[in-house]
C-alpha cells in the first residue's frame, strides 16, 4: 500500500474490505515514523499502546460485520496543545513537560468515536506561539520537502507528519495562522473553521478569542470529512455554536461556476515574493476558467492587522498563562525560601524566551496606565477589520489571497528577529481577528520546489463554500 496517496476514504475502505487490518495499518505508520521522524521531528510523544488497542477494536468491529464509522482505522496525529487522556501533553513547553491529562479534548473524543486511531502528539511552538516551529522547547521541526527549511508554525509537527506520510490526517490549532501557514509551507491542505464551529474544550489556551482547531490533510475532501466529524455544539464550550453542521462532503461536488471571488489589493503589496504572486495569480485565472467571477474588493484596515493581533493575542496569553505556577500543573522548580520564590523560579525555568516576551508584552498592554492606549485601541481596530470583511462579503462569496508572503524560509533565518517573524503572519491574522473561516491549499511550487499556498477566506459559518472552491481548484489543477 502506497502511504503517499492514502486518503481517509482509501484507508477506511482498506480496513473495511480487509485488504489490511487497522492494527497492521497503524504498525505501518509507526514503521514510517521510526525511519523518517528522527530527521524531521514531527512527533513529541507516540501513543502506541493506546493506538493499537483502538485499532484492535476497529478490527473486531469489522469482523463482527457491523457498520464501520467514517474514520474507522484511520491513523491521525494530534497537535500537542490538545489534551489526551493518559497521554503526555506538553504544549511544546517545559512547564508541562511531564503533564498527563486526566481527560480528552472534545475534538479528540469525537475523532476516536468516529473510529480514528491516534498515533501520537505532534511537535509545535511553545503554547502555539510562533511561525516556524523553532520555539518548541523540545526540538525544531524540519520541513519534509527541504530539511534545511522550517515547516511553518505553530502546527509545524502536524503539517510535517501529513506531508511526510507519517499520518493520514492531523489536527492543528490556528490563532494567527498556525494551521494555514504550515499547510502552505509543507504542501498540504489546512482548514481553519469559523470561530465557534469547533469546540475548544481541552485545547490548551493561547488567546481564547482567537484560538481555532482544524484539520491538516492531503486533500480538500479529507478536510471536509474531519471538519464534519469534529464540528458542532459542545456543552463544555460556551462559545461553540449550535448552528447545524452541514454535510460538507456531499456539497463538495456542487459546481462553483457563478460564484464571486474577491481579490483585495492589500494582499498583493510590497513584501509579496514574486514566485508566490505568480502562482496565486495563475490560480485566480484557473478559478475564472472554472466560471467564477473575479471581483475587486477593498480591506482597508489590513495594514493594522499585525500590531492589532500581537496586542490582543499577547494580552490574552498573559492572562491564560498565569495558571502555570508550579502548583496546579506540570513542572515545579525547587525553591527553598518562599512560595513566591517557587512561583518565580518555576516560570523562569519553565517558559522559553518567546513565551516570556509575550507575557511581558501582554501584561504591559493590559496594565492600568496603558490599557486604553493599547488593548482597548486594538479591540476597536479589530472591530474595523471584521467590518471590512462584512462589507466585502456583501459583494463576494469568498476572498482569495496568498497564504504567506514567501515559501518556507531557512531554519535560523528569522529566529533572532521577532518582528520579521511576526510580519510573516500578515495574510493570516486578519481571518482570526474577524473570526471567519479560511483554507490553505497547494497552488504550485517555487523554482526550488518549495510548495506555495493559496488561501480562500469565507463568510462566517460558510466553510461549505470555501471547501467547494478549494475542491474544484484541486480537481482541475491536480
Ligand atoms: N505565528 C502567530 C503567532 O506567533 C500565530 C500562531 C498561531 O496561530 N498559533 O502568534
Amino acid at each position: 500500500m502506497d502511504l503517499s496517496s492514502l486518503t481517509i476514504d482509501a484507508a477506511r475502505l482498506a480496513v473495511k474490505e480487509r485488504s489490511t487490518t487497522a492494527v497492521a495499518l497503524a504498525e505501518r505508520y509507526y514503521g514510517k515514523i521510526e525511519s523518517g521522524d528522527p530527521k524531521i521531528g514531527a512527533y513529541l510523544t507516540l501513543s502506541k499502546d493506546h493506538a493499537l488497542a483502538k485499532a484492535a477494536e476497529i478490527d473486531a468491529l469489522v469482523d463482527s460485520g457491523e457498520k464501520v464509522p467514517v474514520l474507522a482505522g484511520v491513523p491521525v496525529a494530534i497537535k500537542d496543545v490538545m489534551v489526551t487522556c493518559g497521554v503526555r501533553t506538553t504544549a511544546g513547553s517545559k512547564i508541562l513537560g511531564d503533564y498527563v491529562p486526566p481527560y480528552d479534548c472534545t475534538v479528540v473524543a469525537r475523532l476516536e468515536a468516529a473510529g480514528a486511531v491516534v498515533l501520537g502528539k505532534t511537535n509545535c511552538d511553545e503554547f502555539a506561539m510562533g511561525s516556524s516551529n523553532e520555539n518548541s522547547a523540545w526540538r525544531p521541526v524540519h520541513n519534509p520537502r527541504d530539511l534545511t527549511r522550517v515547516p511553518g508554525g505553530s502546527s509545524g509537527g502536524s503539517a510535517a507528519a501529513v506531508a511526510a506520510d507519517m499520518a493520514v490526517a492531523a489536527l492543528g490549532s490556528d490563532t494567527g495562522g498556525s494551521i494555514r501557514q504550515p499547510a502552505s509551507f509543507c504542501g498540504v491542505v489546512g482548514l481553519m473553521p469559523t470561530y465557534g464551529r469547533v469546540s475548544r474544550y481541552g485545547l490548551i489556551a493561547f488567546a481564547s478569542s482567537l484560538d481555532h482547531i482544524g484539520p491538516l490533510t492531503k486533500t480538500v475532501k479529507d478536510a471536509a470529512i474531519v471538519l464534519r466529524t469534529i464540528a458542532g455544539r459542545d456543552p463544555m464550550d460556551a462559545t461553540s455554536s449550535d448552528l447545524p453542521v452541514p454535510d460538507y462532503v456531499a456539497e463538495l461536488e456542487r459546481p462553483i461556476c457563478g460564484l464571486k471571488i474577491g481579490i483585495a489589493k492589500e494582499y498583493f503589496g510590497d513584501g509579496l515574493d514574486g514566485e508566490v504572486r505568480a502562482a496565486v495569480e495563475s490560480a485566480i485565472q484557473e478559478l475564472a476558467q472554472l466560471g467564477c467571477e473575479i471581483v475587486t474588493v477593498s480591506l482597508p484596515h489590513t495594514q493594522y492587522a499585525i500590531p492589532t493581533y500581537y496586542i490582543v493575542a499577547t494580552a490574552e496569553a498573559s492572562s491564560n498563562l498565569a495558571r502555570y505556577d508550579g502548583v496546579r500543573y506540570g513542572f515545579r522548580a525547587k525553591a527553598k525560601r518562599s512560595l513566591s520564590e517557587m512561583y518565580r523560579s518555576t516560570r523562569e525555568q519553565g517558559f522559553g524566551t518567546e513565551v516570556k516576551r509575550r507575557i511581558m508584552l501582554g501584561t504591559y498592554a493590559l496594565s492600568a496606565g496603558y490599557y486604553d492606549a493599547y488593548y482597548l485601541k486594538a479591540q476597536k481596530v479589530r472591530a474595523l477589520i471584521a467590518q471590512d470583511f462584512r462589507e466585502a462579503f456583501k459583494k463576494v462569496d469568498a476572498i482569495v489571497t496568498p497564504t504567506s508572503p514567501t515559501a518556507a524560509f531557512k531554519l535560523g533565518e528569522k529566529v533572532d528577529d521577532p518582528l520579521a517573524m511576526y510580519l510573516a503572519d500578515i495574510y493570516t491574522v486578519t481571518a482570526d481577528l474577524a473570526g471567519i473561516p479560511g483554507i490553505s491549499i497547494p497552488c504550485g511550487e517555487t523554482k526550488e520546489k518549495l510548495p506555495i499556498g493559496l488561501q480562500i477566506l469565507g463568510k462566517h459559518f460558510d466553510e461549505e463554500t470555501i471547501l467547494r472552491i478549494a475542491h474544484a481548484y484541486e480537481q482541475s489543477a491536480g
